[in-house]
């Protein structure tokens, strides 16, 4: 049976993978030097000519690239090809402003594809199964990049969008779905519907998820494979790059990059000198086969760290820690950096809170502070104030053991907090 979905590049040993991303590289930047007067006017200021990247090491020699660059060139500026050659634009929901484009040209959509049926393939998905595509479909990667690699794949693929969640329920009972892609918070918000009328998923066939767009920790993701039955699989991606397909989690649950596509690198955000393998530090992505917009050196604003492993599922593609958040999402907090992902990790500890949960931000004086605002079960409620108060303190006394911040928790009533049918909003801004 066949193990991977390209065996030659999945395994492709270190050494043959640096030699083609040196040569990928080289391509890319000789492509984009003689079209994209951006890049061209970028590189001749560093003086490095598209000659002088012999390999990958190389690439510290090339500009970074920022997601104002993007921004400023919105839509097309930073196009390698023109208009006529696009078969597909995608766009980032920009939280202000401008959206970031994502075009791609047919050569761009059918690697994508490919990426993906890597991922759907590492996952265990095959192409007698029934997929529910419960990614928003539209501008947003998510939706019409899961569609890609279903198709890649054969499978039969049953694109509901999100939202409507009974519906979602229903289809998955009337058409028997085996698989679901769709956020992670939007899984959980599936779940929480099917429990409340009285659907248990874990006896329907659907036995896996693909789940991504969104920071989670692994006890979210163990919360959600009990609760639904099914082994829940991350991905990883962002529009800039293509899309989902970036980087997927294998059996071992390890997420491995696409590195022959996308060249990772963690760099310190301040100084952007490289990171040690295992580090933390901001991820940095650089285009090697894309042709309509390939990025050189994109910073993502994601916190993560890159590792090499002898991963038991055979890939030798390097391995992503789970994003800690983006850079952007970071508070700060007595002086102590939080993301909310540590406060999720810390939430999910305990039996009697929900995974729902939302930081409300705010100024105290001149400095920030931070209320935790989450939901109990219903037994909790059921047991009076006190059992619920008593939740609370035992939260906060742990989030200020754990990340040493002194941040008040409060337990609201049940459904008060918004469920996400996307990406999840975390974090409710009070400081402006
Ligand atoms: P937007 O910036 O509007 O959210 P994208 O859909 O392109 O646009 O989002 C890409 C970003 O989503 C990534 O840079 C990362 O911050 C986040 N993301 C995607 N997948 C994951 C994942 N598996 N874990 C954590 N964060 C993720
Ligand atoms: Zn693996």
């Amino acid at each position: 049976m066949k193990k991977f979905w390209n065996e030659e590049f999945e395994t492709l040993p270190l050494e043959k993978m640096r030699e083609f991303q040196g040569q990928k590289l080289r391509e890319t930047v000789q492509w984009l030097y003689d079209r994209v007067p951006f890049y061209r006017k970028k590189l001749d200021e560093k003086g490095v000519a598209p000659g002088d990247i012999r390999s990958i090491d190389d690439i510290s020699k090339l500009p970074f690239t920022v997601k104002n660059d993007l921004r400023d060139n919105y839509p097309f500026g930073l196009c390698a090809v023109e208009m006529k050659d696009l078969v597909r634009v995608h766009a980032s929901s920009g939280t202000t402003g401008k959206p970031i484009t994502g075009p791609y040209t047919a050569d761009d959509l059918a690697q994508w594809a490919h990426c993906m049926a890597r991922e759907l393939w590492a996952q265990g998905v095959r192409s007698d199964d029934i997929v529910q595509n419960a990614y928003g479909m539209g501008l947003f990667t998510g939706g019409l990049g899961f569609y890609l690699g279903a198709q890649e794949l054969q499978c039969c693929l049953v694109p509901t969008g999100s939202g409507m969640t009974e519906r979602q329920i229903m289809l998955m009972q009337d058409f028997g779905s085996t698989v679901l892609f769709s956020t992670p918070s939007y899984a959980l918000t599936i779940v929480e519907k099917a429990e409340k009328i009285g659907v248990d998923l874990r006896k329907l066939p659907v036995r896996i998820g693909c789940f991504g767009a969104e920071p989670w920790t692994v006890e979210m993701r163990k919360e959600i494979e009990e609760r639904m039955g099914i082994a829940a699989h991350e991905a990883y991606g962002l529009t800039e790059m293509m899309g989902p397909g970036v980087g997927f989690s294998c059996e071992a649950y390890r997420l491995h990059l696409n590195e022959d596509h996308v060249y990772p690198e963690i760099v310190d955000p301040t100084t952007l000198e490289p990171v040690p393998l295992g580090e933390k530090g901001e991820l940095v992505f650089t285009a090697l086969q894309r042709r309509a917009m390939p990025l050189l050196r994109y910073r993502t604003r994601d916190i993560t760290s890159l590792r090499r492993v002898a991963c038991e599922c055979g890939r030798s593609l390097v391995v992503m820690d789970k994003i800690l958040g983006r850079s952007d999402d970071m508070l700060i907090i007595s002086g102590v950096n939080v993301f909310p992902s540590q406060i999720e990790s810390i939430i999910m500890e305990f039996e009697e809170a929900e995974p729902q949960y939302q930081l409300r931000v705010f100024k105290k004086g001149h400095l920030d502070a931070m209320r935790v605002e989450l939901e109990a079960k219903p037994e909790v409620y059921g047991r009076g104030a006190d059992a619920v108060q008593d939740l609370a303190n035992r939260i906060a006394a742990r989030i200020q053991g754990v990340v040493g911040i002194n941040a008040p928790v409060e337990v609201l009533p049940a459904g008060t907090i918004a469920r996400s049918e996307g990406k999840a909003k975390r974090v409710i801004d009070e400081r402006k």
